[in-house]
């Protein structure tokens, strides 16, 4: 699809690469409409970003949020499902000094998978149906994964998540085919946002040392990859790993 033509939603997009993705999409003559829990963020968006909390997890959340984006925009063809959290933590872990063994809480599966997994997944299910009662076709969806998907220590949540957003993106790309609604999706390697600006200096220095380009990621080199999943109308069904070839 061309840009210029799109009226998309971004979740996620107050801070970090949604909002990159929003600027540009903005700039390149798309309707936009961003959603995220970080209301106080929004603000800060470009004029003529259409811009509403939202928090994807939460089911009503996302009917109401759907329905104002395609008022807002008189019509609704694409979704960035970009909302994301990490909430990172071994699954057993044994203390070395004390013996303790501690595990992963539930509270930190249930965000995760709450915010990653089920909050993307609605997100997918009510724009496709606003879609389909609207008959606005065609369409385009763009779900961020992550490298992660492939398995990583210390990210049981994160991984399943992320890895069943990609198998999703197979399944949701042959029942929507029939609505003429395409569904992508880019798996980020490690970015340079606020998510992962908190990260300790020792972990961050082992990964870079992973990453044969030899540098962490841009939004920008993402920004490549979510464009090229909206503009090739050959894509469909896969997800694209942008991660400077690190494995994990
Ligand atoms: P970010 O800087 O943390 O931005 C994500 C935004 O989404 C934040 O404003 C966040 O708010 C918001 N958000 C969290 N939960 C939400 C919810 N329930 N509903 C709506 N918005 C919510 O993250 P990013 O690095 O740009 O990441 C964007 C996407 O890429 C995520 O899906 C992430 O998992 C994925 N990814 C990132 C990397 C990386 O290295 N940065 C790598 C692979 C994949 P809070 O700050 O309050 O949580």
């Amino acid at each position: 699809m061309k840009l210029s033509d799109l009226k998309i939603i971004i979740t996620g997009g107050a801070q970090g690469m949604g909002a990159y993705f929003a600027t540009k999409l903005l700039e390149a003559g798309a309707q936009v409409a961003v959603g995220d829990v970080k209301d106080e963020l929004l603000a800060q968006l470009p004029a003529g970003i259409h811009r509403r909390k939202l928090d994807v997890s939460n089911e009503a959340d996302v009917v109401a949020f759907v329905a104002w984006a395609n008022e807002q925009m008189g019509g609704l063809n694409g979704l960035v499902n970009n909302a994301g959290i990490l909430r990172d933590g071994l699954l057993v872990k044994k203390d070395r000094a004390t013996g303790a063994v501690t595990k992963l809480t539930t509270e930190q599966w249930n965000a995760v998978i709450g915010v990653n997994l089920t909050g993307a997944t609605w997100m997918v299910r009510e724009v496709v149906a606003k879609m389909v009662e609207t008959e606005q076709k065609p369409g385009v969806i763009v779900n961020i994964s992550s490298i992660a998907r492939h398995g990583n220590r210390g990210q049981s949540n994160y991984t399943a998540a992320k890895a069943a957003l990609a198998a999703n993106t197979v399944t949701w790309s042959k029942e929507f085919a029939a609505f003429g609604i395409r569904v992508g999706a880019v798996a980020p390697g490690m970015i340079e946002t606020p998510m992962t600006q908190g990260m300790n200096q020792k972990a961050r220095d082992a990964l870079v040392a992973a990453i044969p380009v030899g540098r962490v990621g841009v939004p920008e080199d993402i920004w490549l990859g979510v464009k090229f999943v909206l503009e090739c109308d050959y894509f469909n069904g896969r997800t694209i790993d942008v991660d400077g070839g690190l494995s994990m």
